[in-house]
C-alpha cells in the first residue's frame, strides 16, 4: 500500500463506549491494516473501514461520512485463532451485542409503529372535534329558525287582529 496517496481521516472512537477499540478508513496513513481486522464498507457513505476486531459489533462513527454505522460481527470468527486466552467469552460478547443490536432495531422499529398509532389518534381526534363544531353550528340554525317562525306567528296573529277589527266597523 502507498502511504503518501492516503487521506487524512483520523481514527475515531466508538460512538458509545470508551473501549479502546478504534475505526479507521482501511486506507488511512499509518495504521497497517492487522489480518485480524475487520474490513467492511460503510453502509452509508461506502467508504472502505477497517477496525479492530473487538470492535465486532459496536456502533462507530465512519471517519468519512460521521454516519454512525453498525462493525458487522464476521461469520463464524474463529475467536480462538486470534491468540487470545479468553476466546470464549469474546465470542459470548460479541453474540450478546448482536443479539442487543437486533434488539435495539426491535425497540426503534415498535417506537416508530407508536408514533404513527399516536399520529392517527390525535388526526383522528381532530376530525372529531371538527364534527362536534358542525353539530353546535347545526344546533343554533335550526334554533334560529324556531325563534324567526314564532315571530312570524306573532306577526301573522296580529295582522288577523287588524282585519277583524276593520270588518267590525
Ligand atoms: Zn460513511
Amino acid at each position: 500500500m502507498n502511504a503518501e496517496s492516503r487521506d487524512q481521516g483520523r481514527p475515531q472512537s466508538p460512538a458509545e463506549s470508551g473501549a479502546d477499540v478504534q475505526a479507521a478508513a482501511a486506507d488511512d496513513a499509518g495504521d497497517e491494516i492487522r489480518p485480524t481486522d475487520i474490513v467492511f464498507d460503510c453502509p452509508h457513505c461506502g467508504h472502505n473501514l477497517a477496525i479492530d476486531y473487538r470492535g465486532a459489533g459496536l456502533q462507530i462513527k465512519c471517519v468519512a461520512c460521521e454516519m454512525p454505522t453498525l462493525v458487522p460481527i464476521p461469520d463464524g470468527m474463529a475467536v480462538t485463532d486470534l491468540d487470545l486466552s479468553p476466546g470464549e467469552l469474546l465470542s459470548q460478547l460479541f453474540q450478546t451485542r448482536g443479539v442487543l443490536n437486533k434488539r435495539e432495531q426491535q425497540v426503534a422499529e415498535l417506537s416508530q409503529a407508536l408514533d404513527s398509532v399516536k399520529a392517527r389518534r390525535s388526526e383522528l381526534e381532530r376530525s372529531r372535534m371538527t364534527t362536534l363544531h358542525r353539530y353546535a353550528e347545526l344546533v343554533n340554525m335550526c334554533q334560529s329558525i324556531t325563534r324567526a317562525q314564532s315571530d312570524i306567528t306573532v306577526t301573522l296573529n296580529r295582522m288577523l287582529t287588524l282585519i277583524a277589527e276593520e270588518q267590525q266597523r
